[in-house]
């Protein structure tokens, strides 16, 4: 095939088979947020490119080199969007959404980077998100690790582990960055070339470095704990509290940092080791400085983000353990038969009826007919348990006869009924529990 005829690179279908997986998983999101009183937002994927380079940061891997950036026609420069945070937030400001008030809000949907596709890692990949707006207290950043921890247990995912750290405040960051970018120019000479770039310009983000060699120079760094204030540090002691209190294991990991100055106080991870390389399944933290660096009012805020891709390999890793032999597909709980082809419009009209009555049950019509003994073949395949056949008409009326279609489901009667009263045999006779 043509390559124009490939999907690109690092950029996936969802096919049929995968779907399901997706759909509830997405349930089991929503409700999830729900439950902690979030409400769904829903931004647009392309915005002003601008907006990323002032919401994510300049000297980022995403602004520096992530982004997917174009100029439309008018030589606007705009961007797929990379994550949601940026854009939530702009929203937010927007329509004063979190004018003096609280507010939590959710959004799922794909987000797009220029990265190395490999497992884990993809072009255009899916998050769900959530930002909480306008609360200070340590117990908001303990709800949200909460959330993520009930999700796991609904999604059935075991093996995941969460770090946190604290950056602390603005102040305190200042004071250790001097510290650390004089002790990082005497070691220059043992730093990678990516790491002496950012030493003026980001050294934070050096401290996340993956290199061995610039790890060694990092474990002997000057430490952000040293320069917290007593209030940084009551915060962090009072998070910690409050995660044992809600019996959530959990280790700090020092190394845990953003680069960017909005972050402040908490960050945190949840990571597992069952994806190999790429374990962070969510990541999230406080970020009081965002909102005014957007043009708002300062506004405390806080949120994460999951990866959902590998939230699915992860669903499928635990679900694999004890999975039934794979059961054929079903698309159909009800079938409609039309053996005669002048019952064509019937078929179409009772098949309508049909999804009306029975709205919780899957109603298809044979498509391309064919005769009985084919259409028989296809409610087969189809996996309904029921089939209505159309037969001669009567008075102008077509006639409702009832098949079961499995050995072990209740016998319908044999006498052909009205329209109303098959539907009514069905909805009570429909298994209630079926695969979806
Ligand atoms: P990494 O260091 O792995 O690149 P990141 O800091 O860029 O991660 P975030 O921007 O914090 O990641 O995104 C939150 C989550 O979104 C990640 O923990 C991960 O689960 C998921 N994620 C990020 N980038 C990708 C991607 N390219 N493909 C799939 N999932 C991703
Ligand atoms: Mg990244």
């Amino acid at each position: 095939m043509s390559k124009t005829l490939h999907s690109l690179r690092g950029m996936h279908d969802a096919l049929p088979d995968q779907t399901p997986a997706w759909l509830a998983l997405e349930a089991s999101l929503a409700a999830t947020a729900r439950a902690y009183g979030y409400q769904q937002i829903r931004m647009p994927i392309v915005e002003h490119t601008a907006l990323f380079k002032r919401g994510i940061g300049e000297v980022t891997d995403i602004v520096e080199k992530e982004m997917y950036t174009f100029e439309d026609r008018n030589g606007d420069s705009l961007t797929l969007r990379p994550e949601g945070t940026a854009s939530c937030v702009r929203a937010c400001l927007e329509h004063g959404l979190i004018h003096n008030q609280q507010r939590k809000l959710w959004y799922l949907g794909p987000m797009f980077r220029h990265e190395r596709p490999q497992k884990g890692r993809y072009r255009q990949f899916h998050q769900f998100g959530v930002e909480a707006f306008g609360v200070t207290g340590a117990e908001l950043d303990v709800e949200l690790m909460l959330m993520a921890a009930r999700l796991w247990r609904a999604l059935g995912i075991t093996e995941v582990s969460l770090q946190i750290n604290t950056l602390g405040s603005a102040e305190a960051r200042a004071a250790h960055r001097s510290v650390l970018i004089e002790y990082l120019q005497s070691h220059a000479d043992r730093l990678d070339d990516e790491a002496r770039s950012r030493l003026t310009t980001n050294p934070l983000r050096i401290l996340d470095s993956k290199n061995p060699e610039v790890q060694a120079v990092i474990a002997q760094a000057p430490a952000l704990a040293d320069f917290l204030s007593e209030e940084d540090r009551a915060n962090f002691a009072e998070v910690q509290a409050l995660l044992t209190a809600a019996g959530v294991p959990f280790s700090v990991n020092p190394r845990l940092v953003r680069g960017l100055d909005y972050y402040n106080r908490t960050v945190f991870e949840w990571v597992t080791t069952a994806l190999g390389a790429q374990g962070t399944i969510c990541a999230g933290g406080r970020y009081d400085g965002l909102v005014a660096q957007l043009g708002g009012k300062p506004t405390p805020a806080a949120g994460f983000a999951m990866g959902l891709e590998r939230l699915i390999e992860l669903m499928a890793a635990a679900t694999e353990a004890h999975a039934e032999a794979s059961a054929p597909e079903i698309t159909a709980d009800v079938i409609v038969l039309w053996p005669e082809p002048a019952h064509k419009p019937w078929a179409l009209i009772a098949a309508e009826a049909l999804r009306l009555a029975l709205p919780e049950q899957r109603v298809q019509c044979v498509l391309d007919g064919g005769g009985l003994k084919n259409q028989l073949k296809r409610a087969d395949r189809s996996g309904a348990q029921f089939a209505v056949q159309i037969d001669t008409e009567t008075a102008g009326e077509p006639r409702w006869s009832l098949r079961a279609l499995r050995p072990a489901l209740p016998q319908p009667p044999e006498l052909a009924l009205p329209p109303a009263e098959a539907a009514q045999w069905l909805s009570q006779h429909l298994s209630p529990i079926h695969p979806k």
